[in-house]
């Protein structure tokens, strides 16, 4: 598989009429550390098939995913379109993932980062989980995700006074793409990052699926049959399949 960091242009898939970046989890976080050295707010999409399916249905959303500066391929349904599409993904790259390992680089580093959603505790404690996994973790914040959006312009003035270089945002999705698109300016950190329910995963509080379960790409049907909220979201991956298989680009 190709590579694009070096030159600067992208290669990518489009689903659904939506794109997807062509990265691993090694080529994403190249991209994320160069981001990090630059000088804008870089936006990061962690696209799975039901969110995918959500975009097609809400313009605005769809609108982040085009104009965000990663779109990382973040299930088996999203490898499995790009293989039919005749351009293949090497790996899932998923928000669980990269909130670890940017963790990983930040004790190494110094990346200041900030943990932003999930229910009021979560986050302080998948901070103190990530900092024990990853000693000297510079998480520099830490904030529940149960605000309404009339809040946004007041939470993000929070978040910017703690001058995060890389902002987690686990909301779910697209509430959690519209914060990061309308306060990524106002926030100023160089990689805003909606991640979904990794800080549930990173607490402890909700354990990943069995290895063997991760491996044969069934980690959301083992989430979806322990938490009945996830089942809507599941039931959108049918429709999915259908629309890839009938879609005409
Ligand atoms: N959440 C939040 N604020 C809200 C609604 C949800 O912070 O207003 C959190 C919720 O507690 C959970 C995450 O957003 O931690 C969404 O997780 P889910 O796995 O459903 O997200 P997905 O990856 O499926 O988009």
């Amino acid at each position: 598989m190709e590579t694009a960091v070096a030159s600067g242009a992208r290669d990518r898939v489009h689903i659904l009429g939506l794109p997807v970046d062509r990265v691993d989890v090694d080529t994403a976080m190249a991209r994320i550390a160069e981001f990090i050295r630059g000088s804008e707010p870089r936006v990061v999409v962690t696209a799975d098939a039901a969110g995918l399916v959500l975009a097609q249905q809400d313009p605005e959303f769809a609108q982040i995913v085009r104009g965000a500066d990663l779109v990382t391929p973040d299930s088996v349904g999203v490898l499995w379109a790009a293989r039919r599409l005749g351009k293949p993904i090497r790996q899932r790259v998923s928000g669980v993932d990269l909130v670890d390992l940017v963790c990983a680089k930040s004790s190494e580093l110094g990346w200041r980062v900030f943990l932003l959603g999930a229910a009021p505790g979560v986050a302080e404690m998948a901070a103190e989980r990530l900092r024990l996994r990853h000693p000297g973790c510079n998480i520099v914040g830490t904030r529940h995700g149960f605000f309404p959006p009339e809040s946004d312009d007041v939470v993000a003035r929070e978040i910017a006074e703690h001058r995060p270089d890389v902002l987690f945002v686990a909301m779910g999705m697209p509430r959690q793409e519209k914060f990061i698109w309308s306060t990524r300016e106002l926030i100023g950190a160089k990689v805003a990052m909606g991640v979904g329910g990794s800080l549930d995963v990173h607490s402890g509080r909700v354990r990943r699926a069995p290895r063997w379960v991760q491996r044969i790409g069934l980690e959301w049907l083992w989430r979806s049959l322990l938490n009945p909220r996830k089942i809507a979201k599941a039931k959108n991956l049918p429709l999915f399949l259908w629309r890839v298989l009938r879609w005409k680009g």
